[in-house]
């Protein structure tokens, strides 16, 4: 069965378990990234009901929003409900800048707070279709084409005792029985496909794709997500106002730590932005634990 197919399979099948369990469509998780133009472009032609969804990070780049917008408004004249949904944290509207001084800490590899906020807590109760794919880390080589995501343990994948077994010619798939979780489900379309298979597909259907890829960026998401290590560079070189608005929020973090009455060896936003970029040049590098 060749990729375009199985996929959409897997859309199918998923489709129907989120008819009869969910009693709602299912919905398309759409960042404004390649795969995720991929996915959309396989909902279209399945000929599934469906809906998509974007949570919007607050630390897109212009490009990636007005991709998102430019894809959102076709799919709302084609009468198919496309929702940006905007982040909240304790009941108020929040954003990268407002979280990192509530947080009193950056974002980093270890902390990475803000996904949690800024990009996991859409569609609850409801079954998602992700670009998640194998290719893309090794950390994601343990996923599977559908999983379940408990409410407790958001990414923890819990494949567990519901379970029906289907066969699609060489693929043993396994289903959760949905309602007797009660929690967010997940079919994983493209899982099985490469990082050529994905711009082979883009190119020979002509999908419309995020112009970042063309500005030398392999990956599109949040500037400065700490996750990008030094390609964060590229990424303050290219959007300064990004930088700004960092070395801004490390300031105001800044504040509210001494709010607190608590230390801090940093003087400055900009020293915490040095110290987070990794800066090797700083003396009297600090761990997150010494503050
Ligand atoms: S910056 Fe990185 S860790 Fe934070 S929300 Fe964005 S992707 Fe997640």
């Amino acid at each position: 069965m060749d990729l375009e197919k199985k996929a959409i399979e897997r859309i199918k099948l998923a489709s129907e378990m989120s008819l009869q369990h969910y009693g709602v469509p299912l919905v398309c998780t759409y960042s404004g990234g390649k795969d995720s133009d991929v996915v959309l472009e396989l909902f279209r032609r399945s000929g599934v009901p469906y809906e998509v969804h974007n949570s919007h990070t607050t630390v897109d780049a212009p490009q990636t929003i007005y991709h998102i917008r430019q894809k959102f408004g076709v799919l709302e004249n084609l009468g198919i409900k496309a929702t940006v949904e905007k982040p909240v944290y304790k009941g108020q509207r929040c954003s990268m800048w407002t979280l990192i001084p509530e947080k009193k800490t950056p974002p980093t590899r270890m902390k990475r707070y803000c996904c949690s906020v800024l990009k996991e807590t859409g569609c609850p109760n409801r079954y998602i279709a992700t670009g998640v794919r194998w290719d893309e880390s090794t950390a994601r080589k343990d996923r599977t084409a559908y999983e379940g995501i408990t409410a407790k343990k958001k990414n923890k994948i819990a494949i567990n005792d519901e379970i029906i077994l289907m066969n699609d010619n060489s693929e043993k798939r396994r289903l959760i029985e949905h309602c007797r979780l009660k929690s967010k489900s997940a079919v994983n379309p493209i899982v099985d496909w490469t990082h050529k298979d994905i711009w082979d597909y883009i190119r020979s259907e002509r999908v419309l794709y995020n112009p970042l890829y063309d500005m030398g960026y392999k990956r599109v998401g949040c500037i400065g997500c700490p996750m990008a290590g030094k390609h964060r560079w590229k990424e303050f070189a290219d959007f300064p106002t990004y930088r700004r608005a960092y070395i801004r929020a490390f300031g105001k973090m800044l504040e509210a730590i001494h709010r607190a009455g608590k230390p801090s060896k940093w003087k400055t936003g900009y020293d915490v932005f040095l110290w987070w970029m990794e800066d090797d040049n700083i003396p009297g590098q600090l761990s997150l634990d010494d503050m």
